[in-house]
């Protein structure tokens, strides 16, 4: 019998949750271990670039989002959060001023930020209270925060409005402009707070060193993947890495598909498109980071000219809107990725 095959994924919050998914199926159906999941041995490397302190809880919407949806808890009517949630404990936090009006959070998963809370007292390192956390659910897929230190995306905007005319920046936490303003506030850019001085969270190397295969989950470029590899350690992990890196295009025919991504893309100087991305990313053999990148069918244009860039481009549909979409997209992914070994 050959050694288990080991699949390492960068992943953001909800592209990640449903890439994921997809992923966990067509494992089971490349190398199922005869009991309904997989011999295969995945691990989710987690943004934590989003979390926040709120209400006094520490907050970690992207892990939870994968969280919630490997476990089969997610409401995927409205797209985020647990099923059958409720905002009693909101309603009353509100009459305390305590909160962000603009940021909802449920009963449900107040529990869950409560635990995690407690736990991070108790001086546990976030990777430790979050794999507490995840063993409640058999999940199939490992998460692993990217780091356990505390790193925080802030966003420079320009306030027009402000009467001093050296105070016409301001700095707000990524929730509140996603949130709270919908990204409709021009970005100047994103400061990931704390990054220089990050580690990688423990087993994130050895992860990305070990893996046969390296995704990339068609996630946010810029605050989700990009944070991740802006975590000193983690970029040069993915160059040495012995196992192809596969990037699945988070841009369909030049629109971000769900969310507002493109706000992100254009604070960077990185055109919406498909090849813009992979190009941003960059090719393995040019120094960057991409042996392969799947677009979808409608951007099929782009593949020529990115092959002869050095990315190996295929075409496959990519909008996940289920469990069978987004299998066939993972095991093209998985496909790609393991073809030249
Ligand atoms: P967030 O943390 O919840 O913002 O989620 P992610 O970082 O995972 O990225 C969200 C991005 O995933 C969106 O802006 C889209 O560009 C991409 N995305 C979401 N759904 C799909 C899908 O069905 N297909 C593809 N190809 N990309 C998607
Ligand atoms: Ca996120």
């Amino acid at each position: 019998m050959s050694a288990p095959v080991r699949i390492a994924v960068l992943a953001g919050g909800v592209g990640g949750a449903r890439f994921l998914r997809g992923l966990r199926e067509a494992a089971a159906r490349r190398w199922p271990d005869g009991d309904g999941g997989t011999t295969a041995a995945i691990t989710a490397i987690v943004n934590t670039g989003d979390d926040a302190w709120l209400a006094g809880l520490r907050i970690t919407p992207d892990l939870d989002s994968i969280l919630y949806t490997l476990a089969g808890v997610n409401d995927e009517q409205r797209g985020w959060g647990r099923v059958g949630e409720t905002e009693r404990v909101s309603a009353e936090l509100a009459e305390y001023g305590i909160g962000w009006p603009w940021f909802t959070l449920g009963d449900l998963d107040l529990g869950t930020h409560i635990a995690r809370t407690s736990m991070l007292r108790d001086g546990l390192p976030l990777s430790a209270a979050s794999a507490r956390i995840h063993s409640r659910w058999p999940l199939g897929v490992t998460l692993l925060p990217m780091t356990d230190d505390e790193v925080e995306t802030h966003v420079e905007v320009d306030d027009p409005e402000s009467p001093d005319p050296d105070q016409r920046i301001r700095t707000m936490h990524f929730q509140e402009w996603w949130t709270r303003y919908r990204a409709s506030l021009p970005a100047r850019r994103f400061v990931q707070q704390g990054i220089e001085t990050a580690t990688p969270a423990p087993g994130v190397l050895e992860t990305i060193e070990a893996a046969d295969v390296i995704l990339l989950a068609p996630s946010n470029p810029v605050v989700s993947i990009g944070t991740i590899l802006n975590v000193p350690g983690i970029r040069a992990a993915l160059s040495r890495g012995a196992g192809r890196v596969i990037g699945v295009s988070p841009i369909i025919d030049g629109s971000v598909v769900r969310g507002m991504a493109d706000a992100c893309l254009t604070a960077i100087g990185v055109a919406t498109s498909a090849s813009a991305v992979a190009l941003h990313y960059g090719a393995r053999i040019a120094g960057g980071l991409l042996d392969g990148w799947l677009v979808d069918s409608a951007d099929n244009q782009a593949v020529e000219s990115l092959a002869a860039a050095g990315i190996a481009t295929v075409a496959r549909p990519l909008w996940m809107v289920d469990l069978e979409k987004s299998a066939a997209i993972a095991d093209a992914a998985l496909e790609l990725g393991l073809r030249a070994r």
